[in-house]
């Protein structure tokens, strides 16, 4: 009998084992067969261009009318003046004085792509000044860094497009498709005025672009955990941000009689329930997809555990939910932002209302949101509000587009694999959804570990390298296109 059960408790171990085992051991890659390539790039030239490029202190801010655009007409003379070659051969249109489109006249016009980038910087937090090893518009370049605002965020993005472009138009290239190179002067503040205004044209153009591609993410070391290879990850959506007002209103008073229960602790009692309960976290769209590109990739026992993500779900996102960045991938998230009330010490505010930013992946609503929300703080005495943007759309990763730009990147980088994921963070790209069938958003940088805090934070910079690999990756994507 005892034998009987222990050859059944047997029997069942071994099956979980096979075929768990067999999961792991049939997920195939998803990385495409590339050939490496070689540029042949004039380094120094480059470097110098990019390094002249962030001299000029193109600098955004939510204020507009703080702006001086006076370095940005300057920058755009100093395109012209450095790539003359590129002013020739493309039509060049500026939109809104500052944003400029090029199209390079293809073979084709049935299937144009564009490449996007942004020359606004974000400004230099004041009193950080003296943290930077080299000035930050000084575009300094020593053994291994080219220095200042832009190197990373995203001027980088603009003189590697136009490198690749004038090495291409050197070589007697002639792109199968329309190209449009797509430049924006005020990614850093929305894009109101850039972005939304060069999609305005292209309507009006008629131009629908089979995809664009944006900055967004890069690529990173240790991204995951059990993948020694450095992850490219490419953006197929991001996350919306939306503001919830909680409004409390009660009857007030002298503060020297109070109730048990005021409007701001009413108020508090909500944030506090939001903050323990939060949204709803799950495993699903972009970030399931970027785990079956991830996964094969990963050493034996990490490839196990996530590939059996039936048995496994609890503990990958008890993982995820442990830290702020990849927790963020995984739900809506609340940051309370705003708290107003009151105005004086011994009177009791009438009303207190405060405000929660939300960053919202897709699937989630306005509508949604408010109703979650409800049901979390289950107080009626709090009003909701919400408004704001949802998450872009999800775009396409079984295409020929997305293949395209995994390709580009596994040719022009080593030890490196790549994956879709959500961006966490917005971009200009969210204006393009109506004009193009897929909007990407990824920057060809090989990113130092703590690169990311640089970018829009001390001491951004460069490696020289990345720098000549990203204008690489954008001649092989663009003598890739639909060949
Ligand atoms: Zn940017």
């Amino acid at each position: 009998m005892w034998k009987k059960i222990g050859l059944i408790i047997l029997t069942v171990v071994v099956v979980f084992f096979i075929a768990t085992i067999t999961v792991t051991i049939l997920q195939k890659t998803k990385q495409p067969e590339v050939k490496k390539v070689a540029v042949a790039i004039d380094e120094d030239k480059a470097l110098n261009h990019l390094s002249q490029s962030i001299t000029f202190q193109t600098i955004s801010y939510d204020d507009r009318t703080k702006i001086n655009f006076k370095p940005y007409d300057e920058f755009l003379s100093f395109l012209e003046k450095t790539y003359p070659h590129v002013y020739d051969e493309l039509d060049v249109k500026h939109i809104n004085d500052y944003s400029v489109v090029f199209k390079w006249k293809g073979q084709s016009s049935d299937a144009p792509i564009g490449l996007m980038a942004h020359y606004d910087v974000v400004p230099v937090a004041k009193g950080t000044e003296k943290n930077w090893e080299q000035p930050p518009f000084s575009g300094i370049i020593d053994d291994k860094y080219v220095w200042g605002r832009g190197t990373l965020d995203d001027k980088v993005g603009v003189i590697s497009i136009l490198e690749a472009v004038n090495h291409l138009l050197a070589e007697g290239h002639k792109p199968a498709q329309d190209l449009y190179l797509l430049f924006g002067h005020d990614e850093e503040i929305g894009g109101d005025e850039g972005a939304a205004k060069i999609v305005a044209y292209l309507e009006k153009e008629g131009i629908h672009l089979r995809y664009v591609l944006d900055e967004g993410g890069v690529i990173v070391e240790d991204m995951m955990p059990g993948v020694s290879e450095s992850i490219g990850v490419i953006g197929i959506a991001e996350k919306g941000s939306a503001n919830a007002t909680l409004t409390v209103e009660g009857s007030g008073g002298h503060s020297s009689q109070p109730k048990d229960v005021t409007t701001l602790g009413r108020l508090a009692h909500a944030i506090s329930a939001l903050e323990e309960t939060q949204f709803p976290s799950d495993i699903q769209g972009p970030t399931k997809e970027m785990f079956t590109y991830v996964t094969p990739e990963m050493s034996f026992g990490y490839r196990y555990v996530f590939a059996n993500q039936w048995l496994f779900k609890p503990i990958i996102k008890s993982i995820l939910l442990d830290k702020p960045a990849t927790a963020a991938v995984t739900r809506t998230t609340i940051a309370p932002t705003v708290l107003t009330a009151g105005d004086k010490t011994n009177i009791l505010p009438e009303k207190a209302t405060a405000t929660i930013n939300m960053r919202v992946i897709p699937g989630d609503t306005l509508d949604s949101l408010k109703k979650e929300i409800e049901k979390i703080i289950d107080d009626n005495q709090v009003q909701v509000h919400v408004e704001g943007e949802v998450a872009s759309s999800v775009s396409k990763t079984d295409n020929a587009a997305f293949k395209e730009i995994q390709q580009a990147i596994l040719a022009t980088h080593d030890n490196t694999v790549t994956t879709p994921y959500i961006m966490i963070g917005g971009s200009d790209a969210k204006h393009y959804q109506d004009v193009a069938d897929d909007t990407y958003r990824f920057l060809p940088i090989a990113m130092e570990k703590d690169g990311l805090e640089r970018m829009h934070g001390t001491n951004e910079r460069i490696e020289k390298q990345a720098f000549i690999d990203a204008i690489s990756f954008y001649v092989t994507l663009i003598k890739n296109n639909m060949n």
